[in-house]
């Protein structure tokens, strides 16, 4: 029985898409890519932005004539799955199965049940330990590899849906990541990502280790070459974990943390519990203790009451960090969020005259930044050919920038030293490709 895929969102998602993947595999199915070529087709969704959810309508309005023509088993999984719970069916009457992000792991189940015509509508909270502990198989070829470490949130961001959709904090059991880290070691795999909607926020309640004890832990772990996690809360970012970088020699020095606004009257709005002054002192830290630091972040434009005075200040902290790139967007209410409901919207072309400037001002910086990086020689793991030539490898940073040369096969998977010849907007290209292992021989 073949089964195939169609994922949208974050990094947490593409998690989860593999995890379901490798609990399908171990039951003897076979995945493919193309959905007109599976038996059984899973939608893994995502809420948090209104355009996610209009592409996954539309998919699903595809996938309703492939199941009309070849009778195939459709079941939708993950955030809208859980926003929109029996009332799915509404909508979608067609689908066979709906498993919120705590129930992945009953996919077998419901792929089951439906082969009997008994849909299966699982939203409950209680399978959420469950499916943090589903470990995704990895191939051979594998070299980075991602660990659920927390899932949830309880911070209620007036624009975010998270809350809502993915239920509140909870943190795994650390020797159970712990002994997964150290697998995924042994299995050949270089890269390891921390992941958890409010990562560094991880065992808050103090009953396990702190997050900077776990990445302590995890430096120490042998065949683990570095180390990375998402997404961090500027608030959660405590002194310890700062001290982390520049001090643990695995972890990576980029740091992805969201700022949102640099306005402190939007950031009141948006209930983000901190200021911009805060969040700059934070960044100036990170600096001060490990100077080759990159940092990104995710930005809202256009929310509820912005100004242009609200704006500026954005921009104005735009250009203080000197961000290493930014994930910007036009601000879009969803249902639930205390932002749906606020007074003072900005119209659409407003939002996306400013989102269109300041895309505009942090290409600039990443471009300038990306060009002063040329002549270093820097260590590239590398992991894949690239997407441009078919003689080219392609592979990232420590700070997690993309970077493409020319080198041998042999080089896969490895980690290398590159020498930057030339930045771009979006990339590094390379040359002079050697193998780091062999140098240190
Ligand atoms: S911290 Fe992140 S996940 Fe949590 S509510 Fe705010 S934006 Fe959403």
């Amino acid at each position: 029985m073949k089964f195939c895929i169609e994922n949208f969102g974050c990094q947490m998602n593409d998690h989860d898409m593999e995890k379901m993947a490798s609990l399908l595999a171990g039951e003897g199915m076979q995945r493919v890519g193309d959905a007109k070529k599976a038996d059984v087709v899973i939608v893994n969704t995502c809420c948090i932005r209104e355009k996610a959810e209009q592409k996954f309508y539309s998919l699903m309005g595809r996938l309703r004539a492939v199941k009309e023509k070849k009778g195939t088993i459709v079941g939708v999984t993950g955030c809208i799955a859980q926003m929109e719970k029996e009332d799915i069916l509404k909508r979608l009457p067609f689908i066979d199965f709906s498993l919120g992000p705590s129930n992945i792991h009953k996919i077998k189940k419901a792929v089951d049940r439906a082969m009997c015509n008994e849909p299966l509508l699982d939203f409950s909270e209680n399978g959420c330990r469950e499916s943090l502990l589903i470990r995704p198989g990895y191939s051979q070829e594998s070299v980075k590899a991602y660990v659920t470490i927390m899932k949830g949130c309880n911070n209620f961001c007036s624009y975010c849906v998270v809350p809502y959709v993915r239920g509140r904090e909870s943190s795994r059991d650390s020797r159970d990541i712990l002994q997964e880290v150290a697998a995924l070691g042994n299995k050949g795999i270089k890269e390891v990502t921390l992941l958890g909607q409010n990562v560094n926020s991880y065992n808050n309640k103090r009953d396990d280790i702190s997050f900077p004890e776990l990445l302590r832990e995890i430096n120490g772990i042998d065949g683990i070459e570095r180390i990375r996690f998402v997404t961090s809360h500027p608030r959660d970012l405590s002194p310890e974990l700062i001290d982390c970088f520049g001090g643990l020699e695995k972890l990576c020095e980029h740091i992805h943390l969201p700022f949102q606004s640099g306005s402190d009257r939007i950031l009141k709005l948006m209930n983000r519990g901190y200021s911009s002054d805060e969040y700059t002192a934070k960044v100036e830290a990170l600096k001060d203790r490990c100077s080759d630091i990159a940092v990104t972040a995710d930005c809202i434009v256009g929310f509820p009451g912005e100004d242009e005075e609200d704006f500026r200040k954005t921009m104005d902290l735009i250009e203080d960090i000197q961000f290493d790139g930014i994930f910007s967007f036009a601000f879009s209410p969803r249902r639930f969020t205390v932002a749906s409901t606020m007074p003072g919207k900005v119209p659409q072309s407003k939002a996306l005259e400013r989102l269109h400037h300041l895309q505009k001002l942090q290409r600039e910086i990443t471009l300038s930044k990306n060009r002063a990086m040329e002549g270093q020689t820097i260590e590239v793991l590398v992991e894949d050919v690239s997407r441009n030539s078919q003689e080219e490898l392609t592979g990232r940073t420590r700070t997690n920038k993309i970077v493409n040369f020319r080198g041998p096969q042999t080089m896969m998977n490895r980690l290398v030293e590159v020498t930057i010849a030339k930045g771009y907007a979006n990339s590094l290209k390379g040359e002079g490709a050697k193998l780091k292992e062999v140098q240190a021989c």
